[in-house]
Order: C-alpha cells, then structure tokens, then sequence
C-alpha cells in the first residue's frame, strides 16, 4: 500500500542521513504530493527491511496502477528519479548544515559530508546501475551477435559485436558519479550498446546545435516529419500532406509515393508523463525526445495503441539482416542547412562513427578519481564490478 511504501522510502532516507529528521513530515508530503494523493495512513513498518530497490519497486507499480505513469522503463526510470529527489536536500541546505557542524568542529562538518556523500554516491550507483541499463544493452548486444551468426556475418564481425562493452572503465567523480572514460565499443549501425552510445551523444549535440540556432532565432519553430514508404496511394489521414508528399517525393527522387506526416514538436510530444511540466525548456525537452528517434532499438516496438509487437526470433532475424543490407554505408543522421553550419562551428564530433565513450565535450581523465572496473561475466550474464 502506498503509505507504508512512502514510509519505508522516508525511513530510509533519514536512516542513511540523506533527509534530515526534521524534514521527515515535510519529505512525506512531497512523496505523498507525487502521487496525488491526499491521504497518509502511519502505519508500523517494524521490522521491515528496507531495500532501496524494492522499495522503489513497489512505489513504481503503485504509479502504474495509478496510471501516473505509463507502465515502461522510461517512464518508470523518470518517475523513480522524481522520488530520489524528494529525498535529497537542497544543495543550500547543506552548505548550512556545513557551516553549521564546522564552528562546533571541523571534523564534524567533514565527517556529516563525507557520510552524505557516501549516501548519495550509493543512490548515484544504484541509478548508474539501473538507469544506465548496461546490463540491457550487453544483452541486446549478445543477441545481435548470434543474429548476425544465423544471417552468415563472418566470425571477426560477429565477435566484435559480441564483445562490445565487455569491459567498462568509470572514474568515481564525487559530483556526478560513475563517469565512462574507458570501454570498447563495436560502432555497428544495430548495435543496441552503440545506439544507445550514440542517442546519447546525438541528443547532447543536438541540444548545443538548437541553442544556438535559438539565440539567433528566438522565434523559430520545429517541425517533426515522417515519412513511411507505402505502395498505398491516397491513405485519407494524410491526404492534406499533399504538398509535402510531392516535395519530397521530387527531392529524395522516389519511385514510390511515400505517407508524410508532419506535425510542430510541442511539448506534449514527448513528455506524456509529466502532465503538469510545462517548464520554459518543454520545447526542448521534446526535440531532444525526437532526436533519439533514428536509432531507436527495434526489438521493442509498439504498436498504435502502445502494446511490444511480438515476433518471433526468426522473424527478429529476417528483420536484422534486411535493415543491415538496407543501412548498408549510408548515414542514419544528417543535419541541413544552420543546424549544418552551427554544428561545424561547434566542431561537433561524428555522432554515428565518432567516440562512444564521451558522449559529450567533456573528457574523463582517469586519474581524476577513484576507478571502477566493471568487466561483463557471460555465464552469469551480468557486470561485475572490480574496484
Ligand atoms: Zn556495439
């Protein structure tokens, strides 16, 4: 039940000294205000473990049930840091309670922020853990790689997809965690590990090219076109598209008509969840949302009415080879006209070919920390950690 879960949330957040004591009732509340709930029933956790995972497990479902949230792993992963949040204090308040504990004595105030930053580093693990997916990805990978066996790739091509990401190397930063500065990464077009590399690079780049382009053109609007190839002619839905259609159809120098669909890039777009966000970068938040588009993964795809098409492993197989002869040297990505000319004077690095391992500008030195070494065990399936 949703009161015993915020409960166990907020006891576990003043047990490992992440939320003040005194904010106890106040933590509660913010919870509580999350899931639009107005009443709170003190129930007795006695005795209960309190596990972080399956403590936000269960307040994950409850959002569900509640249909708070879509029922997805991205949803659940934005939802799951909206709560981590409700714990953590503000960046002021902990400046105060430094300054605080340092005129009792130093070591106090030195100890109080070490301990909070253990605590918070323990969170910024457990969400690098969940939220980064590796494990995931290296899965996908893996079945990529025996795909790419049935469809008659050659054993070098195959054992570089296979071991892509086999071992990861993360500095401990003491501000933003776990940070990448070392793996080796296939850069197949499929990979799912690399696409998932590279939405993260491209929705970074994406984000300095767009913010420009809006200092100079405060007024201009985004547009998000789709095009699907079709044999049908005349499909009613996009009948008005015709113009759109045509130009296209003349410019790519098609043989067939294709459907085109174009619609502005509101905020709605991409933010279902967040029913109430209407936060000043909304617009931004949603291109970047559409940005991920051409490297989506496709063994998760949905239908109209939002539901994982299931298809067979063949089928999986048949899809795999078909889009690899398809995608066969050709770019996936491409940027026209000011985005072209800002991103050349950003010198923006190659998002399809370029580094994986810094998805951003900024570099990781691994001696700018404590190092991880995260090394992918295949008869367990899953990373183990060597610090
Ligand atoms: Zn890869």
């Amino acid at each position: 039940m949703l009161s015993k879960s915020i409960k166990k949330l907020v006891e576990y957040g003043v047990e490992t000294g992440l939320t003040p004591e005194c904010e106890r009732i106040y933590t509660t509340n913010l919870l509580l205000e999350l899931f639009k709930e107005d009443e709170y029933e003190d129930v007795s956790i006695e005795g209960e473990e309190l596990n972080l995972e399956e403590i936000l497990k269960e307040l994950l479902d409850e959002a569900c049930a509640r249909g708070i949230i879509e029922d997805s792993i991205v949803y659940r992963d934005l939802f799951d840091t909206k709560m981590m949040n409700c714990l953590v204090p503000r960046p002021a308040q902990v400046q105060e309670t430094f300054a605080k504990k340092y005129e009792v004595s130093p070591k106090e105030a030195t100890d109080y922020y070490y301990k909070l930053s253990q605590d918070s580093d323990y969170i910024r693990r457990y969400r690098v853990c969940k939220d980064r997916k590796w494990k995931e990805r290296k899965m996908g990978s893996i079945r990529f790689s025996e795909r790419l066996i049935k469809l008659g790739y050659k054993e070098s091509v195959v054992e570089r997809v296979r071991t892509c990401g086999d071992v990861l190397k993360f500095v401990k930063d003491p501000v933003q965690g776990l940070k990448l500065y070392q793996a080796y990464f296939c850069k197949n077009k499929l990979c799912p590990m690399c696409n998932w590399r590279r939405s993260m690079k491209y929705s970074w780049q994406i984000k300095q090219i767009l913010d420009k382009a809006l200092e100079q053109y405060p007024k201009a609007r985004f547009l998000f076109l789709t095009l699907t190839p079709t044999y049908f002619k005349g499909s009613e839905n996009y009948i008005s598209q015709a113009d759109w259609t045509e130009m296209w159809e003349e410019s790519a120098k098609l043989d067939y008509t294709p459907v085109v669909n174009i619609k502005a890039v509101k905020e709605k777009v991409a933010r279902e969840d967040l029913h109430d966000d209407f936060s000043e970068d909304g617009i931004m938040k949603a291109v970047l949302e559409t940005a991920k588009y051409p490297v989506k993964p496709f063994e998760i795809e949905r239908d109209k009415h939002g539901k994982v098409i299931e298809r067979s492993e063949e089928k999986l197989t048949q899809i795999t080879g078909e889009l690899l002869d398809g995608l066969y040297k050709k770019r996936q990505l491409g940027f026209g006209g000011l985005l072209k000319e800002l991103r050349k004077e950003l010198h923006l690095d190659d998002i399809e070919n370029g580094d994986l391992v810094n998805t951003s500008d900024e570099k990781t030195e691994p001696t700018a920390g404590e190092q991880i070494v995260a090394y992918w065990n295949y008869a367990r399936g899953n990373y183990f950690i060597k610090q």
